[in-house]
Protein backbone atom coordinates (compact mmCIF):
# COMPACT_ATOMS: atom_id res chain seq x y z
CA UNK A 1 0.00 0.00 0.00
CA UNK A 2 1.44 3.21 -0.69
CA UNK A 3 0.56 6.59 1.16
CA UNK A 4 -1.29 9.51 0.41
CA UNK A 5 0.35 11.72 2.20
CA UNK A 6 3.96 12.59 0.49
CA UNK A 7 7.54 13.02 2.16
CA UNK A 8 10.98 13.14 0.79
CA UNK A 9 13.17 10.48 1.40
CA UNK A 10 16.98 11.40 2.45
CA UNK A 11 17.61 11.06 -0.75
CA UNK A 12 17.27 10.06 -4.41
CA UNK A 13 18.26 10.64 -8.17
CA UNK A 14 18.52 9.01 -11.22
CA UNK A 15 21.88 7.57 -13.29
CA UNK A 16 23.01 4.66 -15.32
CA UNK A 17 24.85 1.33 -14.36
CA UNK A 18 26.56 -1.02 -15.65
CA UNK A 19 25.14 -4.89 -15.07
CA UNK A 20 26.59 -7.71 -17.38
CA UNK A 21 27.90 -5.63 -20.04
CA UNK A 22 24.52 -3.52 -20.65
CA UNK A 23 23.98 -0.07 -19.39
CA UNK A 24 20.77 0.66 -17.72
CA UNK A 25 18.87 3.43 -16.34
CA UNK A 26 18.83 3.23 -12.54
CA UNK A 27 17.04 5.11 -9.86
CA UNK A 28 18.68 4.94 -5.90
CA UNK A 29 16.70 6.06 -2.91
CA UNK A 30 18.08 6.43 0.03
CA UNK A 31 14.50 6.24 2.98
CA UNK A 32 14.87 7.18 5.90
CA UNK A 33 14.29 4.68 8.44
CA UNK A 34 14.46 3.71 12.06
CA UNK A 35 18.11 3.33 11.77
CA UNK A 36 21.06 0.80 12.07
CA UNK A 37 20.74 -1.48 14.77
CA UNK A 38 24.19 -1.82 14.97
CA UNK A 39 25.25 1.95 14.59
CA UNK A 40 28.73 1.34 15.56
CA UNK A 41 30.98 1.31 12.46
CA UNK A 42 33.77 3.79 13.13
CA UNK A 43 33.79 5.30 9.72
CA UNK A 44 29.79 6.11 9.60
CA UNK A 45 27.21 8.58 9.69
CA UNK A 46 24.46 7.43 7.95
CA UNK A 47 23.55 5.42 10.99
CA UNK A 48 22.92 9.25 12.47
CA UNK A 49 19.84 9.81 10.01
CA UNK A 50 16.80 8.22 11.75
CA UNK A 51 13.58 8.67 12.93
CA UNK A 52 13.90 8.64 16.52
CA UNK A 53 12.26 6.33 19.07
CA UNK A 54 8.89 6.62 16.51
CA UNK A 55 6.38 3.03 16.85
CA UNK A 56 6.42 0.68 14.58
CA UNK A 57 3.01 2.08 12.34
CA UNK A 58 4.46 5.88 12.99
CA UNK A 59 7.64 4.59 11.38
CA UNK A 60 6.04 2.42 8.40
CA UNK A 61 3.71 5.84 8.01
CA UNK A 62 6.78 7.66 7.21
CA UNK A 63 8.15 4.81 4.93
CA UNK A 64 5.35 4.96 3.06
CA UNK A 65 4.88 8.51 2.70
CA UNK A 66 8.36 8.17 1.40
CA UNK A 67 7.49 5.82 -1.69
CA UNK A 68 5.05 7.90 -2.44
CA UNK A 69 7.18 10.66 -2.87
CA UNK A 70 9.52 8.45 -5.20
CA UNK A 71 6.34 6.91 -7.03
CA UNK A 72 5.10 10.17 -7.90
CA UNK A 73 8.29 12.00 -8.97
CA UNK A 74 10.20 9.84 -11.14
CA UNK A 75 8.17 7.87 -14.30
CA UNK A 76 8.64 3.90 -13.86
CA UNK A 77 9.23 3.53 -17.65
CA UNK A 78 12.12 5.68 -17.01
CA UNK A 79 14.33 3.66 -15.05
CA UNK A 80 14.91 -0.58 -14.82
CA UNK A 81 16.77 -0.79 -11.98
CA UNK A 82 16.44 0.69 -8.11
CA UNK A 83 19.36 0.80 -5.74
CA UNK A 84 17.53 0.80 -2.23
CA UNK A 85 19.83 2.31 1.13
CA UNK A 86 18.59 2.80 3.84
CA UNK A 87 20.18 4.17 6.79
CA UNK A 88 21.27 0.66 7.45
CA UNK A 89 19.57 -2.15 6.32
CA UNK A 90 16.78 -2.39 4.00
CA UNK A 91 15.81 -6.17 5.84
CA UNK A 92 16.17 -5.25 9.16
CA UNK A 93 12.62 -5.74 10.51
CA UNK A 94 13.58 -3.13 13.53
CA UNK A 95 14.71 -1.03 10.92
CA UNK A 96 11.95 -1.64 7.99
CA UNK A 97 8.79 -2.74 9.30
CA UNK A 98 8.29 -6.13 7.30
CA UNK A 99 4.97 -4.45 5.86
CA UNK A 100 7.02 -1.66 4.03
CA UNK A 101 9.24 -4.65 2.00
CA UNK A 102 5.79 -5.63 0.53
CA UNK A 103 4.87 -2.44 -0.64
CA UNK A 104 8.44 -1.51 -2.01
CA UNK A 105 8.49 -5.11 -3.89
CA UNK A 106 5.08 -4.10 -5.43
CA UNK A 107 5.75 -0.73 -6.37
CA UNK A 108 8.94 -1.75 -8.10
CA UNK A 109 7.75 -5.05 -9.51
CA UNK A 110 9.48 -6.05 -12.96
CA UNK A 111 12.65 -3.83 -11.94
CA UNK A 112 15.81 -5.46 -10.91
CA UNK A 113 16.54 -4.15 -7.40
CA UNK A 114 20.01 -4.03 -4.89
CA UNK A 115 18.92 -3.05 -1.42
CA UNK A 116 21.37 -2.59 0.96
CA UNK A 117 21.70 -4.54 4.37
CA UNK A 118 23.73 -6.28 6.96
CA UNK A 119 24.34 -10.11 6.53
CA UNK A 120 22.79 -11.16 9.56
CA UNK A 121 19.04 -9.79 7.69
CA UNK A 122 19.16 -12.03 4.47
CA UNK A 123 16.91 -14.88 5.23
CA UNK A 124 15.21 -17.16 2.74
CA UNK A 125 11.76 -15.87 4.66
CA UNK A 126 12.10 -12.87 3.91
CA UNK A 127 13.74 -13.03 0.68
CA UNK A 128 11.21 -15.58 -0.63
CA UNK A 129 8.32 -13.64 -0.63
CA UNK A 130 9.90 -10.33 -1.51
CA UNK A 131 11.17 -11.74 -4.52
CA UNK A 132 7.81 -13.52 -5.36
CA UNK A 133 5.99 -10.05 -5.42
CA UNK A 134 8.99 -8.33 -6.88
CA UNK A 135 9.51 -11.05 -10.16
CA UNK A 136 7.45 -10.78 -13.07
CA UNK A 137 9.71 -12.67 -15.10
CA UNK A 138 11.91 -9.54 -16.46
CA UNK A 139 15.16 -10.58 -14.67
CA UNK A 140 16.85 -14.05 -14.24
CA UNK A 141 18.05 -12.32 -10.76
CA UNK A 142 15.00 -9.47 -9.63
CA UNK A 143 17.30 -9.12 -6.69
CA UNK A 144 20.84 -8.68 -5.01
CA UNK A 145 21.85 -8.03 -1.20
CA UNK A 146 24.35 -5.51 -1.36
CA UNK A 147 26.22 -6.28 1.81
CA UNK A 148 29.19 -4.05 2.79
CA UNK A 149 31.61 -6.55 4.01
CA UNK A 150 34.28 -4.01 3.97
CA UNK A 151 37.55 -6.72 4.04
CA UNK A 152 37.63 -10.31 3.93
CA UNK A 153 40.17 -10.26 7.01
CA UNK A 154 38.68 -10.18 10.38
CA UNK A 155 40.54 -8.90 12.44
CA UNK A 156 40.58 -5.59 9.96
CA UNK A 157 36.89 -5.65 10.25
CA UNK A 158 36.69 -6.03 14.08
CA UNK A 159 39.64 -3.55 14.99
CA UNK A 160 39.49 -1.04 12.11
CA UNK A 161 35.82 -0.92 11.53
CA UNK A 162 34.24 -2.71 14.44
CA UNK A 163 31.59 -3.93 11.69
CA UNK A 164 30.20 -6.45 14.29
CA UNK A 165 30.38 -9.66 11.95
CA UNK A 166 33.09 -12.03 10.53
CA UNK A 167 33.96 -13.14 7.14
CA UNK A 168 32.13 -16.19 7.91
CA UNK A 169 28.61 -14.52 8.58
CA UNK A 170 29.07 -13.08 5.32
CA UNK A 171 29.66 -16.16 3.26
CA UNK A 172 26.85 -17.90 4.68
CA UNK A 173 24.14 -14.74 3.82
CA UNK A 174 25.70 -15.36 0.68
CA UNK A 175 24.74 -19.18 0.52
CA UNK A 176 21.06 -17.98 2.41
CA UNK A 177 20.47 -15.50 -0.56
CA UNK A 178 21.87 -17.41 -3.54
CA UNK A 179 19.28 -20.48 -2.20
CA UNK A 180 16.46 -18.02 -2.37
CA UNK A 181 17.06 -17.00 -5.57
CA UNK A 182 18.87 -13.23 -5.25
CA UNK A 183 22.08 -12.09 -6.01
CA UNK A 184 25.11 -10.85 -4.04
CA UNK A 185 26.65 -7.87 -4.28
CA UNK A 186 29.61 -6.94 -1.69
CA UNK A 187 31.07 -3.61 -0.60
CA UNK A 188 34.80 -3.21 -0.33
CA UNK A 189 36.10 -0.65 2.02
CA UNK A 190 39.83 1.07 0.77
CA UNK A 191 41.88 2.05 3.82
CA UNK A 192 39.63 1.88 6.96
CA UNK A 193 41.19 3.32 9.67
CA UNK A 194 44.61 2.58 11.07
CA UNK A 195 46.22 0.95 8.31
CA UNK A 196 48.81 2.34 6.24
CA UNK A 197 48.22 3.17 2.20
CA UNK A 198 50.11 -0.37 1.71
CA UNK A 199 48.50 -2.03 4.26
CA UNK A 200 45.29 -0.64 2.75
CA UNK A 201 46.34 -1.44 -1.11
CA UNK A 202 47.39 -5.67 0.03
CA UNK A 203 44.11 -6.15 2.25
CA UNK A 204 41.90 -4.93 -0.90
CA UNK A 205 44.29 -7.15 -2.87
CA UNK A 206 43.46 -10.13 -0.68
CA UNK A 207 39.53 -8.81 -0.08
CA UNK A 208 39.31 -9.35 -3.98
CA UNK A 209 40.45 -12.87 -4.50
CA UNK A 210 38.56 -14.16 -1.04
CA UNK A 211 35.10 -12.23 -1.76
CA UNK A 212 35.19 -12.83 -6.03
CA UNK A 213 33.46 -16.59 -5.12
CA UNK A 214 30.92 -15.58 -2.96
CA UNK A 215 29.88 -12.28 -4.17
CA UNK A 216 28.24 -11.81 -8.06
CA UNK A 217 29.16 -8.02 -8.27
CA UNK A 218 32.17 -6.17 -5.94
CA UNK A 219 31.96 -2.50 -5.47
CA UNK A 220 35.27 -0.85 -4.16
CA UNK A 221 34.76 2.09 -1.82
CA UNK A 222 37.67 4.45 -1.08
CA UNK A 223 37.10 5.81 2.40
CA UNK A 224 35.82 9.40 2.72
CA UNK A 225 35.85 11.00 6.54
CA UNK A 226 32.22 11.57 7.09
CA UNK A 227 31.01 13.90 9.84
CA UNK A 228 30.46 13.26 13.22
CA UNK A 229 32.68 9.94 13.22
CA UNK A 230 35.29 8.04 15.35
CA UNK A 231 37.11 8.16 12.15
CA UNK A 232 36.63 12.48 11.60
CA UNK A 233 38.11 12.32 15.07
CA UNK A 234 41.36 10.87 14.07
CA UNK A 235 41.86 12.46 10.69
CA UNK A 236 41.07 16.06 12.48
CA UNK A 237 44.25 15.11 14.27
CA UNK A 238 46.69 14.26 11.35
CA UNK A 239 46.15 10.44 12.20
CA UNK A 240 43.84 9.61 9.11
CA UNK A 241 44.91 10.43 4.98
CA UNK A 242 41.81 8.69 3.05
CA UNK A 243 43.67 6.63 0.01
CA UNK A 244 45.24 8.02 -3.05
CA UNK A 245 43.24 7.92 -6.20
CA UNK A 246 46.72 6.50 -7.30
CA UNK A 247 45.77 3.14 -5.00
CA UNK A 248 42.42 3.08 -6.26
CA UNK A 249 43.27 2.86 -10.14
CA UNK A 250 46.49 0.36 -9.25
CA UNK A 251 43.30 -1.80 -7.43
CA UNK A 252 41.01 -1.48 -10.42
CA UNK A 253 44.10 -2.73 -12.91
CA UNK A 254 44.60 -5.87 -11.00
CA UNK A 255 41.29 -6.95 -9.85
CA UNK A 256 40.61 -10.38 -11.36
CA UNK A 257 37.04 -9.55 -12.34
CA UNK A 258 35.41 -5.73 -12.73
CA UNK A 259 34.89 -3.92 -10.01
CA UNK A 260 32.91 -1.18 -9.71
CA UNK A 261 34.08 2.30 -7.57
CA UNK A 262 32.15 5.64 -7.13
CA UNK A 263 34.79 7.41 -5.87
CA UNK A 264 32.60 9.77 -3.67
CA UNK A 265 34.26 12.81 -2.49
CA UNK A 266 37.23 12.12 -5.06
CA UNK A 267 39.71 14.93 -5.24
CA UNK A 268 38.57 16.53 -1.96
CA UNK A 269 40.26 16.49 1.60
CA UNK A 270 38.15 14.28 2.98
CA UNK A 271 37.95 11.83 0.11
CA UNK A 272 40.14 9.53 -2.07
CA UNK A 273 42.71 12.47 -3.40
CA UNK A 274 45.84 12.84 -4.85
CA UNK A 275 47.48 16.58 -5.49
CA UNK A 276 44.63 18.94 -6.49
CA UNK A 277 45.93 19.17 -10.24
CA UNK A 278 45.19 15.40 -11.26
CA UNK A 279 42.26 14.15 -9.21
CA UNK A 280 39.74 15.57 -11.56
CA UNK A 281 40.46 13.20 -14.89
CA UNK A 282 41.41 10.98 -12.51
CA UNK A 283 37.92 10.38 -10.79
CA UNK A 284 36.37 11.09 -13.36
CA UNK A 285 37.70 8.44 -15.61
CA UNK A 286 37.14 5.96 -12.23
CA UNK A 287 33.62 6.79 -13.18
CA UNK A 288 33.55 6.33 -16.60
CA UNK A 289 35.56 2.76 -16.34
CA UNK A 290 32.82 1.99 -13.99
CA UNK A 291 30.35 2.22 -16.36
CA UNK A 292 32.19 0.79 -19.29
CA UNK A 293 34.66 -2.01 -18.04
CA UNK A 294 37.12 -0.23 -20.16
CA UNK A 295 40.64 -1.43 -18.74
CA UNK A 296 42.73 0.38 -21.53
CA UNK A 297 41.09 3.90 -19.11
CA UNK A 298 42.77 2.61 -16.09
CA UNK A 299 45.67 2.08 -18.00
CA UNK A 300 45.97 5.19 -19.34
CA UNK A 301 45.01 7.05 -16.50
CA UNK A 302 47.52 5.09 -14.56
CA UNK A 303 50.13 7.00 -16.94
CA UNK A 304 49.32 10.14 -16.53
CA UNK A 305 52.31 12.03 -15.76
CA UNK A 306 51.98 13.98 -12.44
CA UNK A 307 54.46 14.87 -9.96
CA UNK A 308 52.53 13.26 -6.64
CA UNK A 309 52.93 9.91 -8.27
CA UNK A 310 56.56 9.92 -6.20
CA UNK A 311 55.20 10.94 -3.64
CA UNK A 312 52.98 8.15 -3.11
CA UNK A 313 55.00 5.89 -4.27
CA UNK A 314 56.90 7.16 -1.05
CA UNK A 315 54.46 6.37 0.90
CA UNK A 316 54.33 2.87 -0.27
CA UNK A 317 57.51 2.25 0.83
CA UNK A 318 57.96 4.63 3.68
CA UNK A 319 54.78 4.71 5.69
CA UNK A 320 55.06 2.61 9.08
CA UNK A 321 51.85 0.73 9.95
CA UNK A 322 49.85 2.62 13.05
CA UNK A 323 51.77 1.17 16.10
CA UNK A 324 48.84 0.74 19.14
CA UNK A 325 50.99 -0.47 22.03
CA UNK A 326 50.64 -4.17 22.84
CA UNK A 327 50.34 -3.88 26.47
CA UNK A 328 49.21 -1.14 29.11
S1 LIG B 1 28.28 1.10 8.12
FE1 LIG B 1 26.29 0.09 7.99
S2 LIG B 1 26.33 -1.40 9.69
FE2 LIG B 1 27.92 0.10 10.14
S3 LIG B 1 26.94 1.63 11.44
FE3 LIG B 1 26.80 2.36 9.30
S4 LIG B 1 24.82 1.67 8.60
FE4 LIG B 1 25.31 0.46 10.46
ZN1 LIG C 1 48.86 14.78 -8.99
Amino acid sequence: MISDRLEKPLASWRGNERYENELLECLTVIFKSGGCTWSACRMCSYRHERYQAESCDLLLDHLRAQLAWVMNEYDPKEYRMVKIFTSGSFFDPQEVPPAFLADVASAFRGKLVIAETRPEFVTEEVLGPFIETLDDGSWKIPLYCAIGLETSNDTIREKCINKGFAFQDFRDAAGRAHTAGAGVKAYLLLKPLFLSEREAVEDMKTSFADTIPFADMISMNPCTVQRNTELEYYWKRGAYRPPYLWSVLTLLAAAPVHVTCDPLGGGQKRGPHNCGTCDYEIVKGIRDYSLSGDRDLIGALLDIACGCKQEWEFVLAKEKPYCMPLTR
